[in-house]
């Protein structure tokens, strides 16, 4: 070997030694170190770390104080005295938008009667112009004691010169008053319209009750928001979400102007918050996206659009839910469905064609039916494994439908908390045994699929740990049902005995429930996964995002019961604090 070539071979060696000795003795700089915490990382092994460190808007670190402390170096070092911190939480299903507006209309949950309804729009019409709309949301007919629809009657006695429109709980149907019937010029003659209700008092008259496609026929006369409007309550829905805990949500349905906003938001760094967005249903925008194709990471990761929301049919609550057999409740009826299998099919194979990801909203037993087939021909034409296609809801399965989301890859997405909302009257709607089949998560996982977690807001509060809490007792605040006796006094079926105890010991239909690990994954890995965004997201990780809470108690190890009462105190996202308390 000649001399040259042997100094050059031990140069490299040395060189070598110096930079393993730098790497291994020399810290790193980040931005800021998180010390003395208790981090629930969520990662595939379940670790539990106690520092963290953040350069940019990512995890460079992360393990032991120790491990840390030598490892990295700082001018940030934040000492959190043993406080827990999990991933920002990921709300799989919401509607941002529709939370910004409904914290600015007249604000109708947890209104008892109509009459209590009536009092709070009055309030409204008495600082509001003549002719302007009063908009609300949030009524629920079965928390009232009359449990049936309301009319329009009341609200005229209130609001004779402003048109009103109030959104149903479930944002499936609308109660407007007659000024607004006027406007829409809907009366006797008006016919029904496909994939919906115009319901109908005696002798035909509309009531002022519109459910599902129904409802756009006044909603068209529905001023919509100004940009400033849209502003508001954009500021609104992202403060109350950061608040909560969320640091990226997925909306199920935006339109052109929405994201235009959301582009304009990020750009001048007003929006503190991650979106997966779905857009809403064919039209001129999905027309357009096929066009330009989808968008992927847009403002650092702050807007992803690569799915498309479709709606098969409506909600329980208004028995619009799709069903195989009738309504346990309404024997004429099997709820709706709004598009024909072939539009379905078509819609299905030319998302897959230009690769966006499909949400189906599917309620009802024969709306999951019909979707698990469509999904199942369009995968046999693509042949694409990995495609992730998306049921919404997936809230009542037949038996042999459980099976198929795993087998086919599909993902069911599910809101826990409208399990315990809705289980005080689920079962009058569907009987006992279809019940079953009803927010059947624990059949589901049993089969190895995941289930991302979402809210729906605002059809529920947007606080995540409200939802871990549902899936992992399916009780309400108060720790309802907890036995039989609970269901005897504060549940209505009239097809059940009540004779399997065991079904409600600890829970609704307990054997269904969640465990913590698994109801906190639904909001964080499984989340991530469901928006093919797991490289990123959803656990703490070195070369993920730093988006991360501290929460006011340990949420593993806490009494289950006081899981809904955890507080966010800071929010951070990309290693920025976006929300201290
Ligand atoms: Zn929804």
């Amino acid at each position: 070997m000649p001399q040259q070539l042997k100094w050059f071979i031990l140069f490299i060696i040395v060189g070598i030694v110096i930079v393993v000795l730098i790497n291994r003795y020399m810290p790193e700089r980040a931005d800021t170190i998180y010390i003395n915490c208790h981090i629930y990382t969520m990662d595939a092994n379940n670790t539990i770390a106690e520092a963290m460190a953040i350069e940019g808007d990512k995890i460079v670190g992360i393990g032991t104080d120790e491990y840390i402390k030598r490892k990295f170096k700082s001018n940030k070092i934040i000492n959190l005295v043993g406080k827990t911190i999990l991933p920002g939480l990921i709300d799989a299903h919401c509607h941002l938008l529709g939370l910004g507006l409904a914290r600015m209309t007249v604000d109708l949950f947890g209104t008892h009667s109509e009459k209590e309804v009536a009092e709070r729009i009055a309030q409204r019409v008495a600082v509001s112009k003549p002719e302007q709309w009063i908009r609300g949301s949030g009524w629920d007919q079965n928390e009232w004691l009359t449990k049936s629809f309301p009319s329009h009657k009341l609200l005229d006695r209130i609001a004779q010169n402003n048109p009103v429109y109030l959104v149903r709980i479930d944002g499936h149907a609308c109660w407007v008053n007659k000024r607004a019937l006027e406007i829409a010029g809907v009366n006797r003659q008006t016919s029904d319209v496909p994939g919906g209700k115009i319901v109908r008092d005696a002798s035909g008259e509309p009531t002022g009750v519109f459910i599902d496609a129904a409802m756009e026929l006044i909603y068209k006369f529905v001023p919509e928001p100004n940009e400033q409007e849209m502003r508001e309550a954009m500021r609104l829905a992202t403060e109350e979400c950061a608040s909560v805990g969320l640091t990226s949500v997925q909306e199920m349905g935006v339109d052109e102007k929405q994201i235009e906003l959301y582009k304009k938001l990020i750009d001048e760094n007003k929006f503190p918050l991650r979106v997966y967005a779905a857009i809403d249903g064919p039209g001129e925008l999905w027309n357009k996206m096929k066009r330009e194709g989808k968008l992927i990471g847009y403002g650092n990761n702050k807007l992803t659009i690569r799915a498309l929301k479709i709606y098969i049919d409506g909600a329980l609550g208004s028995r619009g839910a799709a069903l195989i057999e009738p309504y346990s409740d309404d024997p004429n009826n099997r709820g709706l469905t709004m598009l024909s299998e072939e539009k379905l099919q078509k819609l299905v194979d030319e998302s897959l064609d230009y690769g966006f990801q499909v949400c189906t909203h599917a309620i009802g037993d024969r709306a999951n039916n019909i979707i698990l087939n469509v999904y199942e021909s369009a995968l046999k034409k693509h042949q694409l494994p990995s495609a992730r296609l998306r049921v919404e809801h997936a809230q009542v399965l037949s038996p042999d439908d459980i099976p198929r989301f795993k087998q086919l890859g599909i993902i069911p997405s599910m809101q826990p908390t409208h399990c315990t909302s809705d289980m005080y009257w689920a079962e009058t709607r569907l009987g006992s045994k279809r019940i079953r089949g009803a927010y059947a998560w624990r059949s589901l996982l049993n089969t190895g699929v995941v289930i991302p977690a979402g809210s729906d807001f605002p059809v529920e509060s947007a606080n995540p740990f409200f939802g871990i809490y549902a899936a992992c007792t399916r009780q309400d605040k108060n720790g309802i049902p907890n036995n039989i006796d609970d269901m005897r006094k504060y549940f209505r079926s009239s097809t059940n005995d009540y004779s399997d105890t065991a079904a409600f010991a600890n829970g609704w239909y307990s054997s269904e429930k969640m465990t913590r690990e698994e109801a906190v994954r639904g909001f964080t890995t499984w989340a991530a996964y469901a928006s093919f965004e797991e490289n990123l997201k959803g656990s703490l990780e070195r070369g993920k995002l730093a988006d991360f809470v501290v929460i006011s108690k340990d949420i593993f190890r806490c009494p289950i019961i006081e899981i809904p009462a955890i507080q966010v105190e800071s929010t951070v996202l990309g290693g920025k604090v976006v929300l201290r308390h």
